[in-house]
């Protein structure tokens, strides 16, 4: 297990905060209609303990190894006798990162939030698992604005037909809105313009499927700002919180 270092790591995630409380400000907009999501990948159970026990709820992992592992380790952490509550209990887990197919039944009904759906096969693989375990799933489809070929998400000429799919063909999945990831080389208030695309496309499905589609999964460390003035409804912030991530190497 690696170190934490618990003082660093708590003023980190207060000046995140306070960031986000200036940007809503900033925005015009209520601090509550932004969820902050610590993105902890590579960064061990402890770490995730620790901002919990600051008050932080909802975390987000891209490996569903190392997402499924924490999670076990922090629930057998909190089974110890003469607990008032399950300290795992208030946790809510987002699954953010590229999710394969093969690996659809062991995130169907595991987050409460899978950002990352962009294929009609992995719709699919998850509805059918859902349907027999017969549980739901929300999700957000994640757009490829930039069609970048290394980073996943579908198009979004093709995202009209995906939604459509979802929200006739999976009566298990809830879709609840739309994620992006913005090209690294727009950081900051550079990555503004495709946010407020996101926010376009999310104003069109609306329209098309007649749902709510409440969430915009949009910004990160280096442009959460510009994300939230775009109207983000959730903010993934990784490295401003936990500091540089570890090489992958060391967490397994
Ligand atoms: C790693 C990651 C983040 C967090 O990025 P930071 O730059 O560390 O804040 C957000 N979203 C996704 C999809 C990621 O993979």
């Amino acid at each position: 297990m690696l170190r934490v270092d618990r003082d660093s790591l708590i003023f980190r995630y207060e000046r995140v905060l306070e960031r986000l409380e200036t940007a809503c400000a900033a925005a015009g907009r209520r601090r509550e209609e932004v969820v902050l999501v610590a993105v902890s990948k590579l960064h061990p159970a402890a770490a995730v303990a620790a901002l919990r026990a600051a008050g932080q709820k909802d975390f987000g992992e891209n490996y569903m190894q190392e997402a499924l592992q924490k999670r076990q380790y922090l629930s057998a952490a909190q089974k110890a006798p003469g607990e008032a509550e399950s300290g795992q209990s208030g946790l809510r887990w987002h699954f953010i990162g590229h999710l394969q197919r093969r690996k659809a039944a062991q995130a169907a009904g595991s987050f409460a939030l899978i950002h990352s759906l962009d294929s009609r096969g992995l719709a699919e693989a998850l509805e059918r698992r859902l349907a027999s375990a017969g549980q739901r799933q929300s999700v957000l489809i994640q757009v490829n604005l930039a069609l970048e070929a290394q980073k996943s998400g579908i198009a979004a000429e093709d995202l009209p037909a995906l939604a459509d799919y979802v929200s006739q063909a999976c009566p298990h999945l809830d879709l609840r809105g739309l994620m992006c990831l913005p090209p690294l080389f727009d950081a900051g208030q550079a990555a503004r313009p495709h946010f407020a695309r996101l926010r376009a496309l999310r104003e069109s499905l609306r329209a098309r499927l007649l749902l709510p589609l409440p969430e915009l999964s949009m910004g990160m460390s280096g442009d959460f700002e510009a994300a939230v003035a775009e109207g983000a409804t959730l903010v993934r912030i990784g490295a401003d919180i936990f500091g540089p991530r570890p090489l992958a190497q060391s967490m397994h």
